[in-house]
């Protein structure tokens, strides 16, 4: 790094995710050097977290190296490295490897992680899927289950090894529900002799009275009817109260089910806890109307990561839109400050939410415009090939979809990370 760099404001950001690459990108520019730290070394587009988890997309179709992104910025130093603390009052980043990144601005943008409702005891059985590792690691759970399967004698067993129990009934609940079904009856069947895949149960289990419970009524009506019309079981008003090695307990009965995925909570990440400040229930940061922590003005938080009603009064919703909408405002706030000037509190605009239930079935809720079916489906499509990064992602994405369009064929079928004697779980 040059002397001149060197010398400049410092800007660390911690969170490589939608919303920490968004303020670096923004900061082009800016006159200021940046040190982005992340623990992965890859920037994901979390929306098609469940079509790598289903076989669909390799994980390389929805990850980039975070280094790759910024090469062509100079200012900007890349640190593959686990925070686990902040030294605020001597402006210090804290690595767990013991080392210490000092700044002069402080981004946080450190995501949510899963949470079960005080049962952390029901992890190991009911994985859920935030990272690249979890998507691969629920995809060998779905396919070695259809594996077992197929060479099962006994009926009940063999029953509890096709049986998908998905908890939570949001967008990544329906959306891998919606693509397991198609994967059991449309990709599998020709290639298994003794096991009839077709017959596999996907049960999409909630504790609210509907799917969807952020789209309205009517939308998340017609994702329930879709849902029900392409074979998955849709089970409303039940809490789950258990997760075991046999399967999922809800409403006082056991589901045996030998692949149970966790779509139901997040928790946020550490980041109020660093700094000992204010957090809602699920440990979300309550951030000043211009996103920094009360109490630091050098420090901002965005994302997933933290609470704030900036949308006419309401929360704002934990989606990567909103998550680059604050990363964008961060980047100008800081830029304005080194020019002496103010900014006004931050406002959440949102343009829509989407959710995919399988193949020409989607809803979109633009507001006053509200789309469902067919054209819902192709919009979504278009909208996630253009919101990938780089033309090879778009293109590759495109191909993998039109096969799976055109024949039904999920190229990333592969069972990584163990070999036919290790078990379901
Ligand atoms: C399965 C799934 C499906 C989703 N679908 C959609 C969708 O369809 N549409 C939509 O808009 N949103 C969707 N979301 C939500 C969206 O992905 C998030 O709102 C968005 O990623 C939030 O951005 P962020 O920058 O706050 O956090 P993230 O994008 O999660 O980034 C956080 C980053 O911080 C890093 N990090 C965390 N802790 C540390 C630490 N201690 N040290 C170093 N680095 C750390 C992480 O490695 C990560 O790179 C989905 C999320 C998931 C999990």
């Amino acid at each position: 790094m040059t002397e001149q760099v060197q010398g400049l404001h410092h800007v660390v950001i911690v969170g490589a995710g939608f919303g920490g690459l968004e303020t670096t990108y923004r900061l082009a520019g800016a006159g200021v050097r940046i040190t982005l730290i992340d623990r992965r070394n890859h920037h994901l587009f979390q929306p098609l977290l469940y079509q790598v988890a289903t076989a669909s997309l390799a994980t390389s179709e929805i990850a980039w190296p975070i280094r790759h992104l910024v090469r062509d910025r100079p200012e900007v130093t890349t640190l593959f490295a686990n925070v686990n603390g902040i030294a605020a009052a001597r402006r210090c980043v804290l690595l767990e490897d013991g080392a210490e990144v000092s700044y002069d601005t402080l981004v946080l943008a450190t995501g949510v992680r899963h949470a079960y409702f005080g049962h952390d005891e029901w992890e190991p059985f009911a994985p859920g899927l935030k990272t690249l590792e979890d998507a691969t690691t629920l995809r060998r759970r779905i396919l070695v289950a259809f594996e077992r399967a197929e060479r099962e004698s006994d009926p009940g067993k063999r029953a509890a090894l096709m049986t998908f129990a998905i908890v939570g009934a949001g967008p990544t609940g329906v959306e891998l529900a919606g693509t397991i079904v198609e994967l059991a009856r449309s990709t599998l069947p020709q290639d298994f002799r003794n096991v009839d895949t077709r017959r596999a149960r996907v049960v999409l289990i909630e504790a609210g009275q509907r799917v969807l419970a952020g789209f309205p009524d009517d939308l998340s009506a017609y994702a329930h009817r879709s849902l029900e019309d392409i074979g998955v079981e849709v089970v409303l008003g039940q809490a789950v109260t258990d997760c075991n090695a046999d399967g999922v307990v809800y409403g006082g009965n056991q589901l045996d089910a030998k692949t149970i995925i966790w779509a139901a909570g997040v928790r946020a990440s550490r980041a109020a806890e660093w700094l000992g400040a204010p957090a809602d229930r699920a440990g979300r940061l309550q951030v000043a109307p211009d996103l920094t922590v009360p109490g630091h003005p050098e420090i901002f938080a965005i994302g997933d990561t933290v609470t704030i009603s900036a949308w006419n009064g309401q929360p704002v919703p934990g989606i990567a839109p909103a998550a680059k909408q604050e990363g964008r405002y961060v980047a100008a706030a800081i830029k304005a400050r080194l020019a002496g000037r103010s900014m006004a509190p931050f406002r959440y605009s949102h343009s829509g939410s989407l959710a995919q239930i399988g193949k020409r079935l989607a809803v979109i809720d633009f507001g006053r415009v509200k789309l469902r079916g067919a054209l819902a489906w192709w919009i979504w499509g278009i909208a996630h090939i253009y919101f990938l990064i780089g033309l090879r992602h778009r293109l590759s994405v495109a191909l993998s979809w039109l096969w799976i369009y055109l024949r039904d064929q999920r190229a990333a079928r592969l069972i990584t990370q163990g070999s036919s004697k290790v078990n379901v779980r």
